[in-house]
C-alpha cells in the first residue's frame, strides 16, 4: 500500500507498480497457504488480494475467466469432462458450465478460505457453484492430477497464483505428464502464462516444460487485463496433437452471455507479435 487510500502491488523484477485506489479494507486473514486480503476500490469494485498480488477485481475479472475457459472449449472437439486446479473464486467454473455439452466440471483449489471469501465478496462468481455438474475439492492440485486416472478427463484449466508458494509445481514437468497421462486422446491443458512482456523468461521455461512432459503441439493466447503487471496477459494451451484452429461455428452460435469473448476475438487472441515468434522461433 501507498498509504490508505491507496492498494499498490509493485513488481521489483520489472520496475512497474499498479495501483487501485481504495476506499476501505474489507477482510485480510493468513490462511493455512496464504496470505489473503479484500478491498473495496473506488472504480473496480472488491479486489482480491493473494500474498500481495492482485487476483480478481469485480470490475474487469471477465477478461480472464472467459479467455482461459472459452477457447480452449471450442478448440477441443467434444468437450464433456473439465478440471479446474487452482481457481478458487470460481469465475472460471461459471465460464466452463456455461457450455451445455460440458457433464461434468471440478475445480480442485488448495485453499478452501479463497472460495469462502469468494462467496462473500465475489458472488457473482459463484452462482454455478450449486450446478448439479459442478465438483468442489479442496486439496492440492500437484496431488489430485498425480492420483488421477490415465485417460479422465478432456480438459485441465490451471488457474493458478504466480509460480511461488504453493502454485510452483503446477509450472513443471513432472506435473505436466501428470496431465498428460490424464488427458483424454484429444485433451488440452491450458494454463495461465503470466505477460508476454514482463514476463518472458517464466512462458519460455513454462513452455519447455510442457514440451518435457510429453506435449507436443502449444499455442498462447493473448488478452487484456488491467489488474495485472503490464495489464497484458497469456495462457497457454498445450495438446498431444495438433490443435485444430478451433470450433468457430458453435463459438459463433454459442447461445449464452459473454462480456469480452467471441469467435473474432477468439481468432485475434491467436495472432502472435513478432516478438513472440522470434523467441519460440
Ligand atoms: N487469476 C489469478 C491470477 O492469475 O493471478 C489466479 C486466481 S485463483 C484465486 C488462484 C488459485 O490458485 C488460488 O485460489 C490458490 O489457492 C490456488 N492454488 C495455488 N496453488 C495451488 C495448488 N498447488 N493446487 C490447487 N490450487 C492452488
Amino acid at each position: 500500500m501507498l498509504d490508505d487510500q491507496w492498494f499498490s502491488e509493485a513488481q521489483t523484477a520489472s520496475g512497474t507498480a499498479f495501483s487501485l485506489k481504495i476506499t476501505r479494507k474489507l477482510h485480510e486473514e493468513q490462511s493455512e497457504f496464504q496470505f489473503l486480503e479484500i478491498y473495496e476500490t473506488e472504480q473496480f469494485g472488491n479486489l482480491m488480494v493473494i500474498d500481495g498480488c492482485t487476483m480478481v477485481s469485480t470490475r474487469d475479472n471477465f477478461f480472464y475467466h472467459e479467455m482461459m475457459s472459452h477457447p480452449v472449449l471450442y478448440t477441443h472437439p467434444n468437450p464433456k469432462k473439465v478440471w479446474i486446479i487452482g481457481g478458487g473464486d470460481c469465475g472460471t467454473l461459471r465460464e466452463v458450465l456455461k457450455h451445455p455439452g460440458i457433464e461434468q466440471a471440478v475445480q480442485i483449489d488448495i485453499d478452501e478460505r479463497v472460495t469462502r471469501l469468494a462467496e462473500i465478496y465475489f458472488p457473482e462468481l459463484c452462482e454455478s457453484n450449486n450446478d448439479p455438474r459442478a465438483e468442489l475439492k479442496f486439496i492440492d492440485g500437484i496431488k489430485w492430477v498425480k492420483d488421477a486416472a490415465p485417460n479422465s478427463v478432456d480438459i485441465i484449466i490451471v488457474d493458478s497464483t504466480d509460480p511461488v508458494g504453493p502454485a510452483e509445481g503446477l509450472f513443471s514437468a513432472d506435473f505436466y505428464k501428470d496431465c498428460f497421462n490424464c488427458l483424454t486422446e484429444n485433451g488440452i491443458v491450458v494454463q495461465q502464462s503470466e505477460s508476454a512482456l514482463l514476463h518472458m523468461k517464466i512462458l519460455k521455461e513454462m513452455r519447455a516444460e510442457m514440451q518435457a512432459g510429453g506435449f507436443t503441439h502449444l499455442q498462447t493466447v493473448f488478452f487484456p487485463q488491467c489488474i495485472y503487471p503490464s495489464g497484458w496477459w497469456s495462457a497457454t494451451m498445450a495438446s498431444k496433437k495438433a490443435l485444430s484452429s478451433f470450433r468457430e461455428q458453435d463459438a459463433l452460435n454459442k447461445g449464452f452471455d459473454t462480456v469480452y469473448y467471441n469467435s473474432d476475438i477468439h481468432k485475434a487472441s491467436l495472432a502472435m507479435p513478432e516478438f513472440f515468434k522470434k523467441a519460440f522461433a
